[in-house]
């Protein structure tokens, strides 16, 4: 018996191996890969995850996993658990024939070449076609993944388990018809200065800046990295290397300074959970809506409070001499906090993110289901940015072929951004009630206390948790928008003096 458990064991952990391999050769590629090597970098990556694939679908495991259920002892919570996602884990694996596989990956090969030219030329109808393709290629994906006669059910638990539609219905909804009064409000109420984070900022000093504030909310620089790419990303190969990287901005602070902070919480996260579980596919983030809630957190409900901001303002000006000189923390803050409808999502400040994120679910969600023709598709757009944030984009690449996703074939994904959202708040309430010194403590640079406490609540546990049962346990109740709603409407009632 304890032969077939340790070739499981051993099974999963070459598993982990070539995937972890693979997201090596992806890091490499998004950050010192030279310009000429692409070809043969695809080429690598295409055969090693075919390899990893075959292993972690093939006869021998299938056997191994077999054996562990039946010999495992119920009453085993530790043994349970890593059982039961690898069962989740092979079942997904194996639910797309290898000719599906294949064509879609064909398909999203060509629909991303085709995107990026289409956005530079601003020609929706040169990508039309691709998207055609991967909405039915996606369709046939959810069949075989299997729901309940609604297809995006299973397009979506594929990033967060367990989630369904009418769920994402009955937060968003709701959480719409709230947000777009508030943001009408605030428009007519008289606009923030952010001049203070706009001029220009030396990019080797942004960039130590940036390094010195990851180290100093907890990042771990002796199991980690901080590169530079064109799109910032956090990636782990283990749990004894977790990376991030970032992008700099010579003429605006924002992005290197909050876009570090966005990812070292996505990278705490994975630096946090317990080393035990190294080498198993529990190492890893339970969903990318908890994922998205720990970068949400350290990004906006931490480094964009005014406490934070206070004990911030000493350290820029040591490093930009004479830049911040007098500079008070309120300004840095309200700066900071600008609300401005817009028409990039990436670029969206926190109050009108979410509305991007409802457009393109509501669209993907008509599109998976037939409800919305490919042509009609950029108007549709059009029009919702229009109605919601009241804003119109001008051409098709600042409007529908503004993200790569749908170009990745990746419906189901966006709505993890604003779950992880929401989910930032009801947590940092919880983490607010067991630390009544948050604020203090975030005043004085003193983070270790928060870390902590995520660490324990939330971090350790990686996958052998479902983030439905984390939320529960931290917060005694499933996802609600009320703790978010409630927190934007305070914050920026008082930035902007208006009643939201
Ligand atoms: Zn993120």
């Amino acid at each position: 018996m304890m032969e077939s458990e340790d070739d499981l064991d051993s099974l999963l952990r070459t598993i982990v191996d070539l995937n972890h391999a693979c997201a090596i050769l992806e890091w490499d590629q998004e950050t010192y890969i030279p310009d000429g090597a692409h070809e043969s970098r695809a080429s690598q990556l295409a055969s090693l995850r075919a390899v990893a694939h075959a292993y972690a679908t093939s006869e021998r495991f299938a056997n191994a996993l077999n054996r562990a259920e039946e010999s495992t002892d119920p009453s085993d919570d530790r043994r349970t658990r890593l059982l039961r996602v690898a069962r989740r884990d092979y079942t997904k694996a194996t639910a797309l024939s290898t000719d599906l596989v294949s064509r879609l990956a064909l398909a999203e090969a060509r629909s991303k070449d085709a995107w990026r030219r289409a956005r530079e030329n601003d020609d929706f109808d040169s990508f039309a076609p691709h998207l055609n393709l991967l909405i039915e290629l996606n369709r046939e994906k959810a069949d075989a993944l299997g729901h309940d006669g609604e297809r995006y059910d299973a397009l979506l638990d594929q990033f967060e388990e367990g989630l369904v539609t009418s769920t994402v219905d009955g937060v968003f909804g709701p959480l719409r018809d709230e947000l777009v009064p508030m943001i009408q409000a605030i428009d007519d109420a008289s606009q923030l200065d952010d001049s203070v984070i706009r001029g220009d900022f030396d990019e080797a000093k942004q960039w130590a800046l940036s390094k010195e504030i990851a180290a100093a909310v907890g990042y771990d620089f002796q199991r980690g990295r901080l590169d530079k790419s064109a799109h910032p990303f956090s990636t782990a190969f283990s749990i004894f290397d977790v990376r991030i990287t970032t992008r700099v901005d010579r003429h605006f602070f924002s992005p290197a300074f909050y876009g570090t902070l966005h990812e070292v919480g996505h990278a705490l996260y994975e630096q946090g959970i317990d080393p035990s579980l190294d080498g198993t596919p529990l190492a890893d983030g339970t969903s990318l809506g908890m994922h998205e809630s720990q970068s949400r957190l350290w990004e906006n409900l931490v480094g964009r409070s005014l406490p934070f901001v206070t004990w911030l303002m000493p350290t820029l000006q040591r490093h930009f001499a004479g830049t911040f000189d007098g500079v008070d923390p309120e300004r840095f803050y309200r700066a900071a906090n600008r609300v401005e409808p817009s028409l990039i999502r990436v670029e969206a400040d926190e109050v009108t993110y979410n509305l991007h994120i409802m457009i393109r679910f509501e669209l993907e969600k008509a599109l998976i289901a037939g409800d919305l023709s490919i042509e009609d598709l950029p108007e549709a757009w059009n029009e919702m940015y229009e109605r919601y944030l009241g804003i119109r984009p001008e051409s098709n690449a600042d409007g529908v072929l503004q993200d790569i996703h749908w170009a990745m074939g990746a419906f189901g994904y966006f709505p993890t951004y604003t779950l992880g959202n929401i989910m930032s708040a009801q947590i940092f309430d919880a983490a607010k009630a067991d630390l009544p010194e948050l604020e203090t403590n975030i005043r004085s640079g003193n983070f270790e206390p928060l870390l902590t406490w995520l660490r324990s609540t939330i971090h350790r546990y990686g996958r052998s948790r479902t983030a439905t049962e984390i939320l529960e346990e931290v917060t005694g109740v499933g996802i609600r928008s009320s703790n978010w709603l409630d927190y934007i409407r305070r914050k920026y009632g008082e930035l902007y003096s208006t009643s939201l």
